[in-house]
């Protein structure tokens, strides 16, 4: 199983670092924001330390198709209020690309944006103007949108929306999916069923398009449309239907993602793996989690 979680990537050792802290988590697959998620401001790749990384990849089985980059959340191709802020998506949508390539990643993962109050449509028709845009050198990268919890004007929490983005960019074929089953949950999806909802993501965007997942559990319940991410077992979605979807054989191919919060400061990332590897719940789990980091 590819599962890891979501890593930070700081000086001085920048990817290095963040495949160090996957593997002090037992992952197998790893995310990063290739800088602050709130912001557009990036070193130069050639500090990122990523050859050692790439190495330490190796020595340890993960593969180069497990790592995962996740664009700023402050991109948004959707805005078709403020000229500004689409071309500063654009540009930087364009510049994450090259870096993604650089670190001989394939999948970044992106939100879809927010239409502010444009509208749905208006807002798909200018992310597929964005991506147009951005995609120009877009190579092997696959840019995988993700599901949003239709928080706010937020595009995405329908498969329809990427279905739409699918049928009108430039190319087709380098635009994937992110699953985020929080975010699905929260807009409103039965996940007491995942047969279910992926048949009819299959029925709507097709299958094969899936190739990354976000797991993570609720702090809202379904349908709330909150997206506040809880640890695993903790929320409204709980531990037996998150295990189920991990283990489910049809995205067993698919590279897992946890992004649940810190508890008391301290990363549960290693603990949440092992449950899910394992298929119990641990209830003395948060414990656990602060004990280990003393
Ligand atoms: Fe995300
Ligand atoms: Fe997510
Ligand atoms: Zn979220």
């Amino acid at each position: 199983m590819k599962i890891g979680s979501h890593v930070s990537m700081s000086a001085p050792d920048y990817v290095l670092g963040a495949v160090k802290e996957a593997i002090s988590y037992g992952a197998t697959a790893l995310m990063l924001y290739t800088g602050a998620p709130q912001n557009t401001r990036r070193k130069a790749i050639e500090e990122l330390k990523v050859d050692e990384a790439l190495a330490l990849m190796e020595q340890h089985g993960i593969e180069k198709s497990s790592l995962v980059v996740h664009a700023p959340y402050i991109i948004n191709l959707a805005n078709c209020a403020k000229p500004e802020t689409f071309e500063l998506g654009v540009d930087f949508l364009k510049r994450e690309i090259e870096r993604v390539k650089a670190l001989h990643a394939n999948i970044l993962v992106l939100h879809p944006g927010s239409h502010v109050k444009a509208g749905e449509e208006a807002g798909l028709e200018k992310i597929v103007e964005g991506l147009n845009l951005a995609m120009e050198n877009v190579g092997d990268v696959m840019i995988a949108i993700e599901t949003m919890a239709g928080k706010g004007s937020e595009i995405g929490y329908r498969f329809e929306h990427i279905r739409y983005l699918i049928d009108h960019v430039k190319y087709p074929d380098n635009i994937k999916v992110c699953m985020d089953t929080c975010h699905i949950h929260d807009a409103g999806f039965d996940l007491s069923d995942f047969d279910k909802v992926l048949d009819e993501f299959d029925r709507v965007v097709g299958l094969d398009r899936l190739i990354c997942m976000h797991i993570n559990d609720s702090k809202n319940v379904q349908g709330a449309k909150k997206d506040r991410h809880e640890n695993i077992g903790f929320g409204e979605i709980g531990f037996d239907k998150l295990c189920a979807i991990v283990h489910n054989p049809r995205v067993s191919h698919v590279v897992k993602i946890l992004e649940t919060p810190y508890v008391e400061g301290y990363p549960p990332y290693k603990h949440e793996i092992e449950m899910l590897k394992g298929k119990v719940f641990d209830p003395e789990i948060l414990t656990k989690i602060q004990q280990d980091a003393k």
